[in-house]
């Protein structure tokens, strides 16, 4: 790769990735291992984008940004860590089990049976206390109707939030409230009044009415960063590449009206390459891209993108106080919470309880003080777990990502673009690209082997870069 110098050309092989989240590493694996000599340019003083982890300087716990739960069906994230190496340290769920708590005591476990899919989903529902028969049927029709989709309507939904769709089906309020609702918000990170009820069919039929195993629920058993960061960025080394950290790119320096030349450094250097890879949000996409290109109808559009955020609140108490791994919470403004002594298999005494409570969707609440958040938070916990108000809470850390995922509306299937641009070697990846999904690590990982691809459809066959013993 070389520094600007209009006597010599890139090497073809040369590939610039600006952004060292899951898309940019994931794309930068791809293609180191076909051959080709990536560089990555990350802004931040670490890599990980917005999954990333931090350890507590007092306790030393790993606390994840937001906690991350993958799904059995995330294939391509899976690849993508067997290559690196990192996927024994994911811990897979076989059985999905999920509890449910509604204010009053009332509970319910959807926990699917041993049976092949998607009849193990249909005996979780069948045991799902908190519907009644006749909602549970109903539940199973309309699920069976998503999984029956032909192309045309699944289009239609694209036009329609999820609580419409739900209605259409004729889902009580009981049922939305204490399934669909969750389970919508969960994996959209969005209202369901604002999702798109196209996403929601598609998240259906891929996790829960597919393989027993794609259901499965699937934690990382290590703090998120040492799940991938240090293991994509070694791999990409052994393989004749670089990673550079706190290395933010200021513009895409073109190189006539439809190639770029270079990519221009905050500190003033440039770096050349014959195909460039932008994975960064959509709005770090547009500050990047010089005047004429950014008014390119492709890339304007990009700017209508609507943000969605999460808040997540970590709390340290004296004691355990429940033994799941993972609650949901019914009519409650926190949804979910997350037993990090289970998950990372260090339940004792000694310990003390770390709990992470997840709220996705949290437009209305982003503005909150933390003393406010943790309060609401708590309250609650002592709802939904009583027992809970014995005991003492040692310390707690909020973090709010105001700008989480891209918000999965109606409008957003229309606006997100695919891996190819109008510029010839400019190419993009994130989880917001159009990939089908809700904006998740999957996403992630399936724009970066989209735009890898796209690198390897323009350059074709190549002799690869030698690569250290
Ligand atoms: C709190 C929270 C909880 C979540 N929970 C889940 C979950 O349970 N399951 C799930 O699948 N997904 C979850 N997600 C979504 C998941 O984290 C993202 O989909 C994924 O991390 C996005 O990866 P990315 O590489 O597309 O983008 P990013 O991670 O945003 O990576 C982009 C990178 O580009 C860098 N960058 C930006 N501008 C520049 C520049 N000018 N120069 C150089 N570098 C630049 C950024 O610093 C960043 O590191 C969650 C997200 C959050 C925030």
């Amino acid at each position: 790769m070389a520094e600007v110098d209009r006597t010599v050309m890139p090497d073809p092989r040369d590939v610039v990735i600006v952004g060292g989240g899951f898309a940019g590493l994931s794309a930068a694996v791809e293609l180191a291992e076909a051959g080709f000599r990536v560089a990555v340019l990350e802004r931040k003083p670490k890599l990980g984008g917005r999954a990333y982890s931090f350890q507590d300087p007092e306790g030393g716990d790993w606390i994840d940004n937001g906690q991350h739960v993958l799904m059995g069906c995330y294939t391509q994230t899976f690849d993508f860590l067997r290559k690196i190496g990192t996927y024994d340290k994911l811990e897979f769920r076989d059985r999905m089990e999920i509890e449910m708590i509604a204010p009053g005591g009332r509970q319910g476990r959807l926990k699917t049976g041993w049976l092949p899919g998607p009849l193990h989903m249909v005996s979780a529902l069948m045991g799902f206390s908190l519907l009644s028969a006749g909602e549970r049927m109903a539940v199973l029709a309309a699920g069976a109707w998503m999984m029956a989709l032909g192309r045309f309507a699944r289009k239609r939904l694209e036009r329609m939030t999820v609580a419409a769709m739900l209605k259409d089906l004729h889902q009580s309020d009981n049922a939305c409230k204490c399934f669909w609702f969750p389970l919508a918000i969960a994996t959209l990170n969005e209202e369901p009044e604002r999702a798109s009820a196209a996403l929601l069919a598609e998240v259906w039929r891929r996790a829960f009415f597919s393989r027993r195993r794609d259901s499965a629920f699937v934690y990382s058993t290590v703090g998120l960063s040492d799940l991938y960061c240090q293991a994509a960025q070694a791999y990409i080394e052994e393989h004749g590449g670089f990673v550079a950290a706190h290395t933010g790119v200021e513009t895409l320096q073109m190189d006539g009206n439809h190639t770029v030349g270079c990519v221009r450094m905050r500190d003033g250097r440039k770096l050349e390459a014959a195909n460039f890879i932008a994975a960064v949000p959509a709005g770090a996409l547009l500050a990047m891209l010089s005047e004429p290109v950014a008014h390119d109808p492709f890339f304007a559009r990009l700017a209508q993108l609507r943000l969605s955020p999460i808040i997540c609140v970590h709390v340290w108490l004296d004691r355990d106080v429940t033994d799941c791994a993972f609650v949901g919470f019914i009519g409650s403004t926190t949804q979910w919470l997350f037993n990090k002594r289970v998950i990372f298999a260090q339940r004792g005494t000694e310990h003390g309880g770390y709990l992470s409570f997840v709220i996705s969707g949290a437009r209305a609440l982003v503005d909150k003080s933390n003393e406010e958040l943790l309060d609401l938070v708590l309250d609650d916990l002592h709802r939904m777990i009583p027992a809970s108000r014995e005991a003492k809470l040692l310390k707690a850390l909020v973090i709010k990502e105001k700008q989480a995922t891209i918000a999965p509306d109606c409008e957003s299937d229309r606006l997100r673009p695919g891996a190819v641009t109008p510029i010839d070697n400019l190419f993009l990846a994130g989880d917001w690209i159009q990939t089908g999904l809700p904006a998740t690590i999957e996403s992630a990982v399936a724009s970066g082997h989209a735009a890898a691809q796209a690198v390897k459809n323009r350059v074709g066959p190549i002799s690869p870069v030698p690569t250290l013993e």
